[in-house]
Order: C-alpha cells, then structure tokens, then sequence
C-alpha cells in the first residue's frame, strides 16, 4: 500500500507558499456576510462586464456548434487575429505557427517556463513582482533571483542592478510592463538599455504584456520589437483578460521564436489540448470587431480617473504616500511609517499586520509581502469612484489613529 504520511508530494510542489491574501480576502468575506461594509481593495480584474459583442459571438458560436477540440494552438482564425494585432499594434512579425493560445496568459507563462528551465536555472524577477512568477518558476525546476526596485526609480530595474545578478546559471528575466502590483511601465529607450545587457549574456525574456492596453498617458513597447536579437531571444505573453474584461474565458496567448513555440505546442498538446473553443471564437471577435476600441477607450478613461483620484488623496494623507503608477490597475500605497507602530496595543511588525488591522476599519487591501515588499500594501482601482472614496477616508482615519493617536 503506499505510504502518505509526509513525503508523498514531489519537492517541487510541496514548496508551494499557499496564497498570503487568502486570510485578509476571507476574513474581508466573511464580514461581509455579517452585513458589516468593507471596501474591498483587492479586485484583480476589471469592475466592467465583457462587451456585449464579445458575448453575442459566443452564442453565435454555440448555435454553429463550435463545441469540438481544436489544433490544440488555437483555431487558426485566431492566431491569425493574434498576429494581425502584434503585427500593427507591436510592429511585431510572426508566422502563426509561432502563436500559442492557452488557458489565460498565466498558462502562457507557466508553458514557457516549463519549456525553458532546467533544474537549477535561475530566473531573474524584478521585486515588487507579481506574486505568481515566482511560483511558476519554482514548479519548473528554476531557481527565482530578485532585483528590489524603488520607488524613487518609478519600481524600474536599472541595467546596473540587472549586471548584477547575472551568474553562469542565469536562464531568463521576467519583464512585466505596465507592472502589476507596482503600475510602472518601462519607455523605448530603458527596454533597449536592459535589452542590449539581456543579449549581450545570452538571457531569454519573457515578457508579460497584459496590461499593454491599461497604460495612461505613455506609450508600450514590446521589448521584442526592439531588435532582431531581441526578437530572436523573447517570448511575448499577452491575454484577453484584462483588455476586454474576459478574465473568467481564460483566453491567453504568447509568440515566440519558432523553435519555443513548437516545443510549447507538443507540451500543450499532451497537457490541455485546446483551450475552450467557445472562448476562442468569442475572443477572435473581440479582437476584431471594432467596438473593441470604443470599449477599451472608456475603460482606461474611467480607470484614469480613478487613478488620478486615488493619487492625489493618498498623498493628502499624513504618514502614507504613493507614486503615480503609469499603468494596469494597481496603486502601492506606502505604509512603511505604520511598520512597528501599535494599534490597541498590538505592534504591527508588518504589511500582513497592517492589511488585517485596516479590516477593523472596513477596509480590505493585499499586503504588500505577498509581492515581495513588506513595506506597502496594494489598492486596487478596479472598484468604483464611490467606493474608492469612502474606502480611502477610512484608510486616513487608521493612519490618522496609528500615526497621530488621533481617536476622533
Ligand atoms: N500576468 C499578470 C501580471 C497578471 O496580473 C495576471 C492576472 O492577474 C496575469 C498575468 C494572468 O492573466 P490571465 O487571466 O490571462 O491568466
């Protein structure tokens, strides 16, 4: 009979960290249940519904009974949608076979890693990062090496930080632009300045691109776009998730040169096959039809003007502060000065403490920990402009409290 007392899950996986936002998101739900109000700050997609006509074609789909397997790539209709758009919007040039529709951009990432790393290799993760990298890299036998960014560099890596974790094992650099939890988005000219020290040492790119569209007031590049060599050493991830608020049709897809794409291929066909076939059809059309740019452009409009809200209040707030995220969805709000504070006697000793001691005042937000920084927590602005209010007057009177003993 086989032994379960212990050992019986493999080294990769027993490494696992159980998510760090589970408590704060329970404890946030059960109170809701209780009928006590709290503003939940956590929200990782969009607050919008996905576009009508996205939905029309999935019926429409349905009704032509598009409900059998596919090439376990993708419909061929839809890689071709998807290399249309990298090929006018990303001035990127891919033949079909080098596109892999998956699960959500998160399958995307995690074939790529897979297909990439042996054991031992190491990854090189900019810090603040999001926290399922890591993970992925772990579950692929890889080995995770953090740059801590700043703030007062925009949450930017710099090529000298990056020269400095290169070792002989060095396999790939994750690069997330606009950046989820920090907001940064990196210019043309500081992607080619990581990019020269990323081929110069032979180190393949991966680089997340699904915010590409939630970007206020700058412009994205594809680091892949950049050169020929860049080209040759990058795997694009990008997704439908957040662009056309289909986080739920789990819809990613990546490029990459065609020697990864065809290795990628046979692991997902052997894996999943297809992602859902309903989900493809709905996502060909929204990337096609043209109603996709009228709703984008009111999302990031109101997204915008939350953003600017959120920013201005926040720095308004005595003992906390933030930097103007450039993109996605996400502010990190700068608790640092709350660290080793009391609150009912009680010393907060970190942003786990913090996050759970705001829920006190009804307010619910991802402690900064889980993505690698323990001095800040993460707000989301994928709530309304309403709740975003009322959810930051309460975040000041905590502050106002821990900071000043301010009891009123
Ligand atoms: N990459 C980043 C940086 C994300 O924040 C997310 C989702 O939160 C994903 C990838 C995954 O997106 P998908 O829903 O396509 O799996």
């Amino acid at each position: 009979m086989a032994n379960f007392n212990g050992n019986c899950i493999n080294d990769k996986v027993a490494g696992i960290t159980p998510s760090l936002t589970l408590s704060i998101t329970a404890k946030a739900k059960k109170m809701k249940s209780e009928g006590i109000s709290v503003i939940g700050f956590g929200a990782g997609e969009p607050d919008f519904n996905t576009p009508e006509y996205v939905n029309e074609a999935a019926k429409k789909a349905l009704d032509k009974g598009f409900t059998k397997y596919t090439e376990a790539s993708g419909i061929t209709p839809l890689r071709q949608a998807i290399a249309d758009k990298l090929k006018t919007e990303n001035n990127l040039n891919y033949d079909i076979d080098q596109i892999i529709v998956s699960n959500g951009a998160k399958h995307s990432l995690f074939n790529s890693l897979f297909v990439l790393l042996s054991e031992g290799d190491e990854v090189i993760i900019p810090s603040p990062y999001w926290l399922t990298y890591p993970e992925l890299v772990r579950l692929s036998g890889g080995v995770s090496v953090f740059i801590k960014t700043q703030a007062k560099n925009g949450f930017k890596v710099t090529p000298d930080e990056l020269k400095k974790v290169i070792t002989p094992k060095t396999k790939a650099f994750i690069l997330n632009s606009p950046n989820n939890p920090t907001g940064a988005v990196y210019t043309k000219e500081e992607l080619e300045a990581l990019g020269k020290v990323l081929v110069e040492n032979g180190i393949f790119i991966i680089s997340d691109e699904i915010y590409e569209k939630l970007i206020y007031g700058s412009e994205h590049f594809s680091i892949a776009s950049l050169s020929k060599e860049l080209y040759d050493s990058t795997i694009v991830i990008n997704g439908m998730s957040k662009s056309y608020s289909m986080t739920g049709w789990r819809i990613g897809y990546l490029a990459a040169p065609k020697e990864i794409a065809k290795a990628i291929n046979a692991v997902q066909s052997h894996a999943t096959s297809n992602p859902n076939t309903i989900a493809q059809y709905a996502s060909l059309e929204a990337l096609i039809n043209p109603q996709g740019k009228i709703f984008l452009n009111n999302m990031v409009k109101i997204f915008n003007e939350r953003r600017k809200y959120m920013v201005e209040r926040i720095n308004k707030i005595k003992g906390v502060s933030c930097i103007t995220p450039g993109g996605a969805f996400y502010v990190m709000l700068d608790i640092s000065i709350l660290k080793g504070k009391k609150y009912k006697d009680n010393v907060m000793k970190g942003s786990i403490d913090i996050a759970e001691k705001m829920l006190d005042f009804g307010v619910a937000a991802v402690p900064g920990i889980a993505f690698g920084t323990d001095d800040y927590l993460r707000l989301s602005y994928a709530i309304s402009l309403e709740d975003i209010k009322e959810g930051l007057n309460r975040i000041e009177k905590f502050v106002n409290i821990v900071v000043n003993g301010d009891s009123k």
